[in-house]
Formats: structure tokens, sequence, C-alpha cells
């Protein structure tokens, strides 16, 4: 049994005065290795590593050298594609397909764009007059912020955590890694990905373990630990604000959501299903920028269910590796146990069941996985709480709307606002409309397009700050300005 350990200081170590605990396959519950657990003195261990790495060579690195550096990683992820796509299906069960042409080429992306926005962004200057007529010159400089706490979730592992370690380590910093106890693989992989390119001790450190009371909850408390950048569900964001609050560490927040599709009736029918389709189902419903509420003008209503209803009802389920399957399970026994008891609630509050709402059969050997049926519902209200909570799961409730503020007021009567996708072949209603969706994120006739140059983050209860091309260096750096009398 494969037993997965802590990186600190640039060693793979076990833990002092814990028990591992299992890793289980989505597949089939089987356990697959066992996770060492970080104790309070090995989080210790690896914040005084990464503080120390800041004041030794990594501190005294060019921009250019920590760039140079930074491509050495994307290039040796790419090198080592085949290890991090097995390491990432172990872990999710997500498909082949899924982690080749996104989650892990994005993961090597996310060093070499940050490493290229460092090297190109200007710095700010002002000259000022002055009473004496000499004038003065204001110049900033950025440096970084220090140790950065990462605390990252478990639904597209990798590429959430290089999100954030990528311009963090660009900017400077050093880090350390709390990845989700479900998902622990890829980010100790990165660990030898770092060593073999020549990263300094201490620059980058992996614990593992659970929130409370453990490795995520020691992280957040730890008075090193200069910032923290987290990705998980809103009331986990409150807990680790708190957590900062002590010591007054700054905050980036990227967190749950309640996302709507807005599909018009002049949309380009067959793109509209396909792009919903995938922003409803793909990763089996657990993509934070998924859609959850579907609204659709009524001329195409009915069509449109019917549409989706076949689309989703044509998944095949199986391995990651079955190349005649094309959907996997959810994450974990309690997030199945979770999706299943809003499956039930939308029955119990009246919900017509357009196609789902339970479990799909499985062979012998897949039985015990934790597959869901995607699932579509009609005909709630929009108090139910299906329509109203995140579940994060493969299913959606679509509602008929009849005018544009109508399904405006609807799109925004949700306490997320993360992001949204809007169907129209009326231009000038596609920038009307995205202008007063309050989300983040707006997509119009796409989904999940991503340039990593552009803002990314929630607004409402979705996320604090912005991250993404410059935008990281506001959360990774801190800003110092200089002024220089003439
Ligand atoms: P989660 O909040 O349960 O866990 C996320 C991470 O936080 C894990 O590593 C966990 O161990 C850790 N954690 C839990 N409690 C903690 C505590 N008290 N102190 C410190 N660390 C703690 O989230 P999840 O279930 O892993 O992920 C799903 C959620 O993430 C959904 O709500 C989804 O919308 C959200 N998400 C948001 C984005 C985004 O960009 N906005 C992206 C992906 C996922």
């Amino acid at each position: 049994m494969q037993l997965i350990r802590n990186f600190i200081n640039g060693e793979f170590v076990e833990a002092t005065g814990t028990t591992p605990f299992d890793k289980r396959s989505p597949l089939n519950n089987q356990v697959i290795a066992q996770v060492v657990e970080a104790s309070r003195s090995d989080v210790d261990a690896a914040v005084q590593a990464a503080h120390a790495a800041l004041k030794g060579e990594w501190g005294g690195l060019s921009t250019d050298q920590r760039v140079d550096l930074l491509y050495g990683v994307a290039n040796e992820i790419t090198r080592r594609f085949d290890d991090f796509v097995a390491a990432e299906m172990a872990d999710t069960g997500q498909p082949h397909h899924v982690m080749t042409s996104a989650f892990i080429p994005r993961g090597a992306a996310n060093f070499k764009v940050f490493a290229d926005v460092v090297k190109n962004v200007p710095s700010e200057s002002f000259r000022m007059a002055t009473p004496d007529g000499k004038g003065a010159l204001n110049y900033a400089i950025r440096l970084p912020k220090g140790v950065i706490g990462v605390i990252s979730p478990w639904n597209a592992p990798f590429m959430l955590m290089t999100w954030k370690v990528g311009p963090a380590l660009a900017c400077g910093n050093t880090v350390v890694v709390k990845p989700s106890e479900e998902t622990p693989l890829t980010t100790t992989l990165l660990g030898e990905v770092m060593n073999s390119v020549g990263i300094p001790k201490g620059v980058f450190n992996v614990i593992h373990g659970f929130g409370p009371n453990s490795a995520g909850e020691f992280l957040t408390q730890h008075p090193k630990v200069d910032a923290i950048t987290f990705t998980g569900e809103t009331r986990t964001g409150t807990a680790i604000m708190k957590a900062a609050s002590e010591g007054m560490r700054d905050v980036s927040f990227e967190l749950g959501g309640k996302n709507a599709a807005i599909v018009f009736a002049d949309a380009e029918f067959d793109a509209a299903v396909d792009g919903i389709f995938r922003s409803v189902f793909l990763n089996s419903g657990q993509v934070c920028l998924g859609t959850e509420r579907v609204y659709v003008e009524r001329p195409i209503f009915d069509k449109f269910v019917q549409a989706l209803k076949v689309k989703a009802e044509a998944v095949k389920f199986g391995r990651p590796d079955d190349h005649n399957a094309n959907y996997g399970p959810l994450i974990s026994a309690e997030h199945k146990q979770k999706v299943m008891s809003y499956y039930a609630k939308a029955k119990a509050e009246g919900a017509t069941i357009v196609t789902g709402g339970g479990v799909p059969d499985m062979p012998a050997d897949l039985q015990d996985g934790h597959w869901v049926q995607p699932t579509i519902w009609t005909g709630l209200p929009e108090t139910a709480s299906v329509v109203r909570e995140e579940i994060f799961g493969p299913c959606c409730h679509i509602s008929p709307f009849d005018s544009e503020d109508e399904v405006i007021n609807k799109a925004n009567d949700n306490e997320y606002g993360l992001s949204t996708t809007i169907w129209t072949t009326n231009l000038s209603r596609a920038h009307r409309v995205a202008a007063r969706v309050e989300v983040g994120i707006t997509w119009i006739n796409s989904w999940f397009l991503r340039d990593l140059r552009t803002a990314f983050g929630g607004s409402k209860q979705s996320g604090i700050g912005r991250e993404g091309g410059v935008h990281s260096l506001e959360f990774y750096t801190e800003t110092r300005n200089i002024c220089v009398k003439l």
C-alpha cells in the first residue's frame, strides 16, 4: 500500500504522533493509499522551513532566475504528464479526457503564465510638483508577502492548487500547501518535481490532513503564515477568515456558487444545449463555475428540457481509462450522501423529475463507488432548497421565463455570485444582460473558456479578491511606495 507523506523542507517525511488515514477510490470505495496526517508540530516545521527559505537562496534570486525555475517546473510537469494524469484519475475517478485536455495541462500552464506576468509587469510611477519647484518622483516596488498558506479543494485538485502556488512562487513567496484530504496525490507528486528542477528546499511544502483540529486549522492559526489563499466552501471560508483575523493576515477566497444559466429563445439552439450540458454535468457536476439553475425563455422551454434530457441520459458511466465511458463518480461517500439528500428534497418539495434522481446500475466491481445519475428537475418555485442552495452535484433545475427583467431578478436572487452563462444571438441583449447579472465571471455563448490573464473570482458570498494575470499580484505581493525629493 502506497504511503503518501508530507513534504517539508525538500524531504518526504512521516508525521510525528498521528496515525495515517485512508485514501479511498471514488470508483469502488477501496483503500488505494494511506496518507500521513500532519500534526501541529509538522505544520510548524513546514511553516518554519518556508520562513527560513525566504531568507535563503530563494530570497536572493532575481526575477529572471525565478522565472527560469518556474518554466522548469512547468516543463517537468509536462514531461511527467502521464504520472500526473494517473494520480489525478486515481484521486477523483474522473475521465482520462478531462485530465488530459484540461486539468493537468492547466496545472503546467499556471506556472508559465504567472512567470510571464511577473517578468513583464511594469511598476507605477508618479511625478509630483513641490513648493520649491524641483518636484518629487514616486515609484512603487512590489515585494513578496512572505509565507503563503494554500488550502485547496478536491474537485479539480491539481489545477486549483497550482493556480495559487504558481503566482505565489512567481512573486517570490514560499508556500505551505494543504490539499484536500480527498485528493492528496498530485500535490505530493509536485514535491518530486520541485526537487528535480532545483527549487530550493523549504520553498514548497505540503502537509496532509483535514480541516478543523487538523492540518488545515493548524496552518491557518500559525502566526508565521503571512497570508492565506483558500478555495472551497463558503462556510469553511468563514472559519478561515476568523483564524486569519488573529495577526491581521490577508485572505484570498474562491468560494461556493449557485450559478444561473440564461437561455434566450433566439439562442443557437444546439450550441446552447451542448454548452449547458457541459456546464451542468462536467466533472459529474463538481465544478464551482457549473450551472445548477437554468432559466430558459418560454417559447423554447419544452424543446430545451427534452434536448438536455436526451444528452443526460446518454452518459456512459465507467472507469477513467475505459474509452467507452465518459462519466465518473462523485468524490466520496459523504458527498454522495449530500447530493442524494438533495435528490430526496427535490422530490419531497414536489419537483417534476425529468430524468435521474437516483443511482445507476453498476457492474459488481464498481457497485460500492459513489455513482449518481445526472438529474434534471422542473416545476419548483424559486424558494425550493434545490433552487437556492449549492449542491455541487450533476443536477439542475430548469425554469421558464418571459422577460429580461424577470430572469435577471431571478438570477440575482441568491446569496452567491460566482459565474453565469448567457445564450443569445442578440448582441445588444448579451451585453445588457451581462452587465446586470451580479457575478464575478460571465460567459456569453460559451462556458469555462478561460484566458488565464483575466480576473477570476466571485461576487457576494462567492469570494474575496480576484486571481488571474496581474490581479494575482495584488494578493501575492505587497506594494510599497518610494518618494524621492528631486
Ligand atoms: P471544503 O471547504 O470542504 O474544503 C476545502 C479545503 O479546506 C480542504 O482542504 C479542507 O480540508 C480544508 N478545510 C476544511 N475546514 C477547514 C478549516 N476549518 N480550516 C482550514 N482548512 C479547512 O470544500 P470542498 O468540499 O473541498 O470543495 C467544494 C467547494 O469548493 C464547493 O463549495 C465549491 O463551490 C468550492 N469551489 C470554489 C471554487 C471557486 O473558484 N470559487 C473552485 C472550486 C471549488
